[in-house]
């Protein structure tokens, strides 16, 4: 079936009834930040929790890292393609993304599945504070690092392509001087039950309504998102994907799209608020 056709089948499917949206790292490529595991992203090892918890040069390499990306991640606002979600009128939208782009852009009934670079939290009194105010602690611990190393940050890939980051002082929690580490899912990790929870019990809702399952600008490459796409089509819930390339959970779905996400968004928004 050409694109064009199965594009317009798919929105025919999202068009009308109850929805609930997945988004993943796709959806944020249009507001400038990478997809790591897009067609064209440089091959990347993620640092695991382990790693993080058990080596203090890895800790203090991933907040140096952190400390020059958080520039640009930090001035992304939502795109096109966020605003269309929050006006879909969905059950629930599902995030795979740390961003929070769908937060910035107002989206209702959002689970951000694996948690936002925003929050920062103590591993030892679970204490959580904003990562805007962890910035300012790190850049009076490291007074003109963050200038030294401004053509780094420059690069596309900056925030992966330090090496040096020996020296970085990583401040404790204030609270007890724990480790601080962000608030978010890292490999190695489970996602909390309760959110888990809540996403199965909307997709099981679906089949109960007849609604879909739209999946936008995720790859579905972890087990994290892909087993809400398996709920939906074991309780045969119509799975519409629409991404760039393909994808985990292709043999489960209804309808594919291999587009971007913004523009068929967009279409959508306008045929739902009609
Ligand atoms: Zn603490």
């Amino acid at each position: 079936m050409p694109s064009s056709v199965t594009a317009e089948a798919a929105l025919e499917q999202c068009a009308r009834g109850r929805l609930v949206v997945l988004t993943g790292a796709g959806l944020s490529t249009d507001s400038g930040i990478p997809d790591y595991r897009g067609p064209d992203a440089p091959a990347r090892m993620p640092m695991t929790f382990q790693e993080f918890v058990a080596s203090p040069t890895a800790h203090q390499r991933y907040w140096a890292r952190s400390h020059l990306g958080w520039a640009r991640m930090g001035h992304a606002t939502p795109n096109p393609g966020h605003v269309a979600v929050a006006a879909l009128g969905a059950d629930l939208v599902i995030t795979q993304n740390v961003d929070g782009l769908h937060e910035a852009a107002g989206t209702p009934h959002l689970i951000a599945l694996h948690g936002r670079v925003a929050d920062v939290v103590c591993l030892s009194c679970r204490s959580t504070t904003s990562r805007i105010a962890l910035q300012e602690r790190l850049e009076r611990a490291n007074p003109g690092w963050a200038a030294r190393h401004a053509e780094v940050a420059n690069r596309p890939d900056g925030d992966v392509a330090l090496e040096e980051t020996a020296g970085f002082v990583v401040p404790p929690c204030e609270e007890c001087g724990g480790l601080l580490k962000p608030d978010v899912v890292f490999f190695g990790e489970n996602v909390p039950k309760d959110r888990v929870e809540r996403c199965y019990a909307a997709v099981e809702a679906l089949a109960e309504a007849g609604g879909t399952l739209l999946v936008a600008g995720s790859s579905l490459t972890v087990m994290s998102g892909l087993r809400f796409v398996r709920r939906a089509a074991q309780r045969d819930v119509p799975v519409v994907i629409v991404n760039r390339g393909p994808t985990r959970g292709d043999a489960l779905a209804t309808h594919l799209v291999a587009e971007g996400t913004s523009e068929w968004l967009g279409r959508l928004a306008a045929v739902r608020t009609t």
